[in-house]
């Protein structure tokens, strides 16, 4: 291994911890530069991307870094120096076809590394590399209907699951199909959906933004839920919605929960959004664990034995970006390290994944979070002495998973919510339990809310 893809894999796995826009801002167009005994110097574009890595991002490189070259790295030096003339050097290098999305819009759908058609879809995601198991198979073969017969299966579809367990990979598996069909195919995130339409507004294009949005054959939104609050871009959405809707054209949106959690939508928006179907994804159970890992191997040319997928599988449970992540490190490791990887060297080069997954477990404090982010509501208010609706029900969900999830005495769940007699957490927890057997709404929002405690915190 070179540096070069030393540096491809310590990107690689510093992409798994943060978001797509923080990564592709400060890793943009950096590379190693010289790497000699245990120093190493790597190369940005700019100083303020100089000064924020040292500040912020010192400790993950770093860490990454010893990871993979297997070695202690003792000093990292930030230069300021733009590219050279080689242009492998760089995991940023636009393939023709990203050079093309660029063109037709300012935010490629998908990171600058990997490669991305002209609709913006990522090349890797596409039906025939998703595997198929329990916790998927409905939303699967929905997006195929969907895709056979698009505007005439169901519509729209509607698929949500916790955080990486595939709903952007196959939202864009029915792009990719139903683009052999039609020109007229359209992928954006909400984020997207929503800049755009702010833009348009403000620049007076509003025409423009119709054109484009109300014009498609097959609309693709992914991550919903952020339109949440945003009444704005709801209110052009519904429209969108149904202009799309009434001339049979196919809406497939996806979300990390169902449409009735949503915080702040519309009522008329959230009752389109149940008109067509509803698929769910939940977590993989280990058969599908080892399929995914086997496939990943097989596209990547790479043999594990199967006592070490196996291994992999049983440790990584909790979504598939994270099982991808793991399979990365160790392919990196024994790649650079020019070995061929055993069950023992597997258990080494994964232990500080494997073993920081197990000494964490689910706090008080990582409920309330949790709790606060999918209401969209603030801590204080959480534990705080309103008796309003919004915060009532979040309040006794906390109550109930305080005692579900980590077994805490009434007396104790009142502390950690501000001081309530026992006799209230009592009665919120019975109350739960009891709604729980007759209302759908109910067991959604606990299954999504521990979805993303466990994929969060676990
Ligand atoms: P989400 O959008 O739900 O957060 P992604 O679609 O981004 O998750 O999936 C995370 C990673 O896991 C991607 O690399 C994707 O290809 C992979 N993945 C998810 N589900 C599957 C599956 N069923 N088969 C193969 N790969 C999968
Ligand atoms: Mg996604």
């Amino acid at each position: 291994m070179n540096n070069e893809q030393l540096w491809q894999s310590v990107l690689g796995e510093i992409e798994l911890n943060l978001s797509r826009a923080n990564f592709t801002t400060w890793f943009k167009n950096t590379f190693i530069s010289s790497f000699e005994d245990d120093k190493i110097v790597i190369c940005v574009p700019n100083t303020f991307t100089k000064a924020w890595l040292e500040k912020k991002y010192h400790s993950i490189i770093s860490e990454a870094l010893e990871n993979i070259a297997n070695q202690k790295i003792s000093e990292i030096f930030y230069k300021v120096e733009t590219k050279k003339a080689d242009p492998s050097a760089n995991l940023f290098n636009k393939s023709t076809a990203q050079k093309q999305v660029d063109s037709i819009q300012e935010t490629p759908a998908t990171l600058p590394s990997t490669p991305v058609n002209r609709f913006g879809l990522n090349l890797k995601y596409i039906f025939d590399n998703f595997i198929v198991g329990k916790g998927n198979e409905l939303a699967h073969a929905a997006c195929q209907a969907v895709s056979a017969n698009p505007g005439k299966a169901y519509n729209p579809l509607f698929i949500y699951g916790g955080v990486g367990l595939g709903k952007t990979h196959i939202l864009q598996a029915i792009g990719h199909m139903v683009s052999k069909k039609t020109e007229n195919v359209m992928y954006v995130t909400c984020e997207k959906f929503t800049n755009d339409y702010i833009h348009s507004v403000k620049s007076g294009q509003a025409k423009n933004f119709k054109d484009k949005y109300r014009n498609v054959d097959l609309l693709l939104i992914d991550d919903i839920q952020f339109m949440g609050g945003k009444d704005g871009t709801q209110e052009e959405f519904f429209h969108t919605f149904n202009e799309l809707h009434q001339s049979d054209k196919q809406i497939v949106l996806t979300s990390d929960r169902p449409p009735r959690s949503i915080p702040a939508l519309e009522k008329r928006l959230l009752s389109r959004f149940e008109w067509g179907m509803i698929a769910d994804i939940t977590q993989p159970d280990i058969e599908t664990r080892v399929a995914i890992l086997e496939s990943k191997c097989r596209e990547k040319n790479y043999m594990l034995e199967g006592e070490i997928l196996y291994y992999i599988a049983n440790n990584v449970q909790n979504n598939i970006r994270e099982l991808e992540g793991a399979l990365n490190r160790l392919i990196a490791f024994h790649e650079f390290n020019n070995s061929k990887p055993t069950i023992e060297s597997t258990k080494n080069t994964l232990s500080s994944i494997i073993n920081s997954n197990k000494s964490k477990s689910i706090t008080a404090k990582n409920i309330l979070e949790v709790i606060s982010q999918y209401f969209d509501i603030e801590n204080k208010d959480l534990i705080g002495k309103s008796r309003k609706k919004e915060l009532v029900y979040p309040r006794q969900i906390t109550m109930f998973l305080l005692r579900e999830e980590i077994n805490f005495s009434y007396p104790t769940i009142g502390q950690e919510l501000g001081g309530r007699d026992h006799t209230t957490a009592m009665h919120a927890y019975n109350k739960i339990t009891k709604e729980l057997e007759k209302d759908e709404k109910i067991k959604q929002d606990i299954e999504s809310i521990k979805q993303s405690l466990y994929s969060s915190f676990n």
